[in-house]
């Protein structure tokens, strides 16, 4: 699908994420640029008070939280990040995304936790943001909050995505953003759960403000 709404960066904005570039070229994860900056936006462009949170599923090493929390900083928001830090499937070892480094040697798993920490704190974002070590969906269990800005980038199986879908976004207050990572339209592209979790969105109250590369952004609007 071609990019339906192209992306054009405020000046402050760009400001804000130039301030981090070195750290974003230097942190682990599959965020590209033009992509991670549409993410920023998407968070820049939400209305909503301060105390609505943000929350992002899927922390890795922190790449995507460089955006996310650069500008729920500026917004005096806090940016919830959620990842129970042992990889998602496609990160263990024999599959596509493995990184022998990010294995604990002492424990023979992944391990994410240190280094989405150190980006945290290199990033200046340890005030903003809100490290959740958790398993997502028993996470949304226990957290009765509304809020305004979801990322979905956890595991992208069917049953870890979908759960995450069912979990956190009826949590998502009018006028508040889901954006979801890794849409592929094409199968030979990438896996489906995220094109699915998108679709049903579109079914469900959310009109689409913003499409970039594979990340897909929509508005819960007021019924
Ligand atoms: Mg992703």
């Amino acid at each position: 699908m071609a990019t339906s709404h192209p992306v054009k960066i405020p000046k402050e904005l760009a400001g804000l994420l130039a301030d981090k570039q070195e750290l974003i070229r230097a942190t682990k994860g599959f965020m590209p640029p033009d992509e991670g900056k549409a993410l920023a936006l998407a968070l820049y462009e939400c209305d909503l008070p301060y105390d609505v949170p943000a929350v992002e599923i899927g922390s890795y090493t922190g790449l995507s939280t460089i955006y996310l929390g650069t500008v729920a900083k500026r917004q005096m928001r806090s940016l919830v990040s959620v990842d129970h830090h042992r990889g998602s499937q496609e990160n263990q070892a024999g599959w596509e995304y493995h990184d022998p480094t990010l294995v604990d040697p002492v424990s023979g798993k992944m391990d994410t936790l240190y280094l989405f920490r150190r980006t945290v704190e290199l990033a200046r974002l340890a005030e903003t943001v809100i490290i959740a070590v958790a398993d997502s969906q028993k996470f949304a269990n226990a957290f009765s909050v509304e809020i305004g800005f979801l990322f979905i980038d956890g595991g992208h199986g069917i049953a870890e995505a979908t759960g995450d879908y069912e979990s956190w976004v009826p949590k998502i207050t009018q006028g508040g953003h889901l954006a979801i990572h890794d849409v592929f339209t094409d199968a030979s592209l990438g896996g489906q759960a995220p094109f699915l979790l998108y679709q049903r969105a579109l079914g469900e109250g959310f009109r689409e403000t913003m499409s970039q590369g594979s990340l897909r952004v929509m508005r819960k609007d007021s019924k």
